[in-house]
């Protein structure tokens, strides 16, 4: 199964996309995690630290895709998930949506793909044009990652358009949404009411999570060394399972964007009180802890 994962900037798409397949894995699937954003920031916490990109490996063979082979551009990494990265131009110079839509294409060309069960492309933003709308051309499903909040609803909104307009050409369905960061469901709720998709679960704002990135693991590995609260991995095999039981899928029926603005602003006026966030909500809101307790761990 070919994944394309979507959703607002920021939203937890790189972290669901690289925890997810160590619990496939986990399962005796075979999977393989490649990075479609140019800030080639998806798949480290996997390694440990960054590998040679896609890109970076065509310019040594000086952009000849038939020199490139599978081992050159997937490199194994933690719970035996292979990761690749696209890559891109340096920041500012370039275009790094036409870097993601030539890359997306690589792994299909050299054969990388034959030898996974399980593909999930974490993509860049939640445009639906350009390089970042390619992986899904290639893809089985579109998941898009979400939370209870007004701005990634509306995002969750046009990706379920552009699944709607891509599934007439392609064999793209929508897998549905996984909710991160969601204390509460009320807005994610009335989303999925307005446009019927299946929703599971990725765990709720928790400061390990942030840590884990900044550490450079996986949820997983970090687990293994530190204690943690049980919820942090335990909503990925779950998430693995939905999509290994390979479903049919759906083409949604999006929402107009004046539809989606007005219903969901009504409660975007009205703003959401966290329940019983206890301190990992107070951690996250606090920016300047935030950094504080960032460059503590980079240290450490
Ligand atoms: P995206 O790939 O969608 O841009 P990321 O996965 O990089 O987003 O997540 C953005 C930031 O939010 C990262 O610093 C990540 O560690 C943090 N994050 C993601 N999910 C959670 C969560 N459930 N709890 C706490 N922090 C999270
Ligand atoms: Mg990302």
């Amino acid at each position: 199964t070919k994944t394309a994962v979507h959703g607002k900037g920021g939203i937890g798409k790189s972290t669901t996309s690289r925890n997810t397949p160590v619990a496939s894995a986990r399962r005796g699937k075979r999977v393989s995690q490649t990075g479609c954003d140019p800030k080639h920031d998806s798949t480290p916490t996997l390694t440990g630290s960054p590998t040679p990109t896609i890109i970076d490996t065509l310019r040594s063979k000086d952009y000849h895709y038939e020199d490139a082979r599978p081992e050159d551009v997937t490199h194994e990494g933690y719970g035996g998930v292979g990761r690749a990265e696209a890559g891109g131009p340096p920041a500012g110079a370039g275009c790094g949506g036409y870097a993601v839509g030539e890359t997306a294409k690589l792994p299909k060309e050299s054969n990388a793909l034959h030898e996974y069960d399980i593909i999930p492309s974490d993509v860049l933003g939640d445009v639906a044009c350009g390089g970042p709308a390619s992986p899904p051309n290639h893809a089985d499903h579109r998941t898009t990652i979400t939370d209870n909040g007004f701005d990634a609803s509306f995002a969750t909104n046009r990706t379920a358009a552009s699944v709607r307009e891509k599934a007439r050409m392609h064999p793209l369905r929508s897998a549905g949404l996984i909710g991160n960061r969601t204390l509460k469901r009320d807005l994610l709720d009335k989303y999925v009411e307005a446009c019927p998709m299946p929703v599971s679960e990725a765990p709720p704002p928790t400061e390990h999570i942030r840590v884990s990135r900044v550490k450079g693991k996986t949820s997983f590995e970090m687990v293994e060394s530190q204690p943690h609260p049980n919820y942090v991995c335990d909503s990925h095999p779950d998430t693995a399972d939905q999509a290994l039981s390979q479903p049919e899928g759906i083409a949604p029926k999006e929402v107009s964007d004046r539809e989606s603005s007005s219903s969901l602003s009504d409660s975007h006026s009205n703003p959401i009180r966290s329940e019983g966030g206890g301190n990992d909500q107070e951690n996250l809101l606090d920016p300047a802890k935030m950094i504080r307790d960032a460059q503590k761990s980079a240290h450490e």
